[in-house]
Parts: C-alpha cells; structure tokens; sequence
C-alpha cells in the first residue's frame, strides 16, 4: 500500500506475470548496492538488477547526468537523422575504447533488439542465410535473438523460428569445423551467462575467430551480460584477445537507464546505409537521457577503477565461500560468478534464506543448482563480507560435505 493505493492488488491483477511464482517484493527505493522495501526492510542486492546497476543504484553521477539531458531535450527524432549530443559523445567514447573494427555504434533500447540488429547486419553483409550459435546460450526474447538461443524448452513454444541456425556444443574446438561459407554470423557469449556461467577456455575464442575468418562468416560476441567492466575487463573479448566482427551490448551500459548497441567496423556498419535505405530504423533506440546516462556510467566506471574492483570482488568471493561445505564449485570471472550447490532444492532453500537474512541473490535461467553472485562493482567490502558471510552460513547450515570436480 503506498498513498492509499493497493500496488500488491495492481500487481497481481493488472501485471502479466512471467511465471507463477515472482520474487513479488514491494520496492520503494533503491540507493547504493541496497533496495529498501515497503516494510521497511533493506536487501543487499548482489545480483545488480541482474548485471544492470554495476555503479550501484542513483549512482549521483549518472543521477546528476540524466537531470542535465531532461533541461536540453527528451526525444526528438527518429535514431540516426539528427546530431544528438548525448549519443554522439557516447559513440565517440565507446570507440577511444575499442579497436578499430568496433568504431562505429547503432544504438538500441535493449540487448535483444541489440543482437536483432546484429543478426539483420550479418545477413546484409554477407548475403548468406545461416546462423551458428552454442547450446546453452542466451541472447534474448525476440524471435530472431530466440532463434539462437541455445535450450530448446524456450524455442520451441514459439516455432517455427528462423530457419537454418545450427546449435554447437559451447567451449568445444572439434564442433567448430560445421561452420562454412554458407553461413553468415555465429553469434556466442564470451562467457555463457544464463547457461551457468561458463568461461570457455581462450584457445577456443582463438579457434572460433579462425574459423569465422576462414569461413566468411561474421562473429558476433554478445558482451550484453559481460560487458561493461562485470569480467574484470572493460569487455570480456579483451582478455582473450579475440575481436569480433560485431560486439553487442546493453544492461549495466545505461547505469540503470534502458540502452544497448550493436558495434561494428565502419565497412560492415555502411551496409545499412543503402539498399533500401532505412532498412534497419528505431525510434527510440539510443534515447537521449540513457544516452546521456550511459556516458556518465562509463567514465565512472573508468574514472573509479571500478574495472579492478571486480577482480578484487571475484577472489574476496572465492575465499569466503570455497572452503565452504556445500559448495561444489565457484565459476565465473570478476564479479560474473556463480555459485554451484549439490541440487536444486538445496539451492533453492539457500536463495531464500538468504533473502530472509536479508541478500538478494539469483538463478541464471538454464540452471537450477547454480547461484548468481553479480554485486555492483563499487559495493562496500564491508557490505560484501557483510552478504557473503550470510551466504555461507545459508550454504553451511544445509549441505553436507560434497566432493569437488
Ligand atoms: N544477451 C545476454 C547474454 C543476456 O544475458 C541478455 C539478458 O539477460 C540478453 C541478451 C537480452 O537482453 P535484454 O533483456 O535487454 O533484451
């Protein structure tokens, strides 16, 4: 109830529910690396809106940014026709950043309308058909990012998809040899998000680029969940030294403000520009405000070293909870990790004591039996120990000791 208006009643009538049993917490703010509830009580939030506010919430600088962009303009015109300040600042310190095959943006509202945009440029460029993507992988609700989703439970309400995509296994350098001159893009993340975070091992980004190079086809890396310092890189594509074709990106790009990007070079980004032209149009993709405010997020995000900070918060986790018993395992990198527990059940009553003892954590959605642990880069260490000590004591009070891979 918030001034006399029923928000649980609207909730539960009026919103459509993406499953039978949502989280369903009242929240009336948020600030820092902490959600406050209608009754009062706090969360940490260790999943950051899930990889979205890597600054933490109202950061004041993406706050202060935003307030600027709404005294200047709010939409104007359609994406690409008029000279906007806020994106134009945006692309140009997206590409100081990035190397020259990722110099030129096409801003969107959304990761899923980020990889759409991608898949369509792929098509365009090469004239072929086909898409190669890896089982396991998530990138997106819309048909085309569904198409190339890697877990059959979630495609095949909505078929017939787009036809010709072959699924490989993730992280496996024989498999790459399907990948022909027929097909136009592979699309991968170079860490598996709702797979279970899964880091593949660099020799096989290394053999995936050559076959793409080899083959004609694009590479696609879906830096959406990984992006934007979350690895302990600016993007994850760094560590291995792969560079894709296309990169896209959106969650904490926006520092809480809805935006994301397909990226490419300028060769292949000028395709869109002819043949029709306004063939690939949005209206509100790259808004002003989120652009603004993506631009403030970045240069926080560089100017706080926030970056290093995920390293620090990866091996502050592994320490707190690796000896626990009951943890068969800590994966990811930087502060993309997940926790993996002996079943789903245990998982399941672990996430929620927790939640009673007062830190949100999470599930990836093709696994049941590994926990996300994503906090906002610039947590408090004091309110890291702070969780992580509720964690363990979660994980310790259910599980026997388990047997490590
Ligand atoms: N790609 C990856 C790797 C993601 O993790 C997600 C969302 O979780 C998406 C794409 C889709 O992004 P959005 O929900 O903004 O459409």
């Amino acid at each position: 109830m918030e001034n006399g208006f029923d928000n649980r009643h609207a909730f539960t009538e009026h919103l459509a529910w993406t499953s039978d049993s949502p989280l369903g917490l009242e929240v009336v703010g948020a600030s820092g690396s902490f959600l406050e509830l209608a009754d009062g009580s706090s969360l940490i939030d260790l999943i950051s809106g899930i990889a979205v506010s890597s600054l933490g919430h109202r950061h004041p600088a993406v706050l202060d940014a935003i307030t600027s962009q709404l005294d200047r303009h709010l939409h104007v015109m359609v994406y690409g026709e008029l000279i906007q300040s806020a994106q134009v600042r945006l692309a140009e310190r997206l590409a100081s950043l990035l190397p020259d095959e990722l110099s030129v943006c096409y801003f969107t509202m959304t990761g899923t309308e980020a990889n759409e945009g991608a898949l369509k440029l792929a098509r365009k460029k090469t004239g072929r058909t086909r898409f190669v993507a890896f089982e396991r992988s998530y990138h997106g609700d819309t048909m085309g990012s569904l198409s190339v989703t890697g877990h059959s439970v979630y495609r095949d309400p909505y078929e017939p998809l787009i036809p010709g995509v072959i699924f490989l296994p993730y992280d496996d350098i024989d498999a790459l040899s399907v990948i022909d001159s027929e097909v136009a893009a592979v699309i991968t993340e170079p860490i598996q998000g709702e797979g279970g975070i899964r880091v593949p091992d660099p020799q096989w980004l290394k053999a995936l680029r050559s076959r793409c190079s080899e083959s004609g086809a694009l590479l696609i890396f879906d830096e959406i969940q990984t992006g934007f310092g979350r690895t302990g890189d600016l993007f994850a594509f760094q560590n291995s030294g792969v560079v894709p074709d296309i990169m896209t990106v959106a969650k904490a790009m926006g520092g809480g403000m809805p935006i994301g990007a397909f990226i490419s070079s300028p060769a292949i980004m000028s395709t869109l520009r002819t043949d029709p032209p306004l063939s690939h149009v949005t209206t509100f993709g790259g808004h002003p405000v989120s652009a603004a405010a993506a631009d403030a997020a970045l240069q926080v995000l560089l100017d706080e070293n926030l970056i290093a900070r995920a390293q620090e918060i990866e091996s502050r986790v592994r320490s707190a909870l690796e000896p626990c018993a009951g943890v068969v395992e800590i994966r990811g990198r930087g502060a993309m990790l997940g926790m993996v527990l002996q079943n789903a059940s245990k998982t399941e009553r672990a996430v929620r004591q927790c939640l009673d003892g007062g830190v949100l954590l999470g599930w990836t959605l093709h696994s049941d039996t590994l926990v996300r642990i994503a906090p906002p880069l610039n947590i408090p260490w004091s309110v890291l120990d702070q969780a992580l000590e509720t964690i363990r004591e979660a994980v310790e009070q259910l599980s026997e000791p388990v047997n490590r891979p």
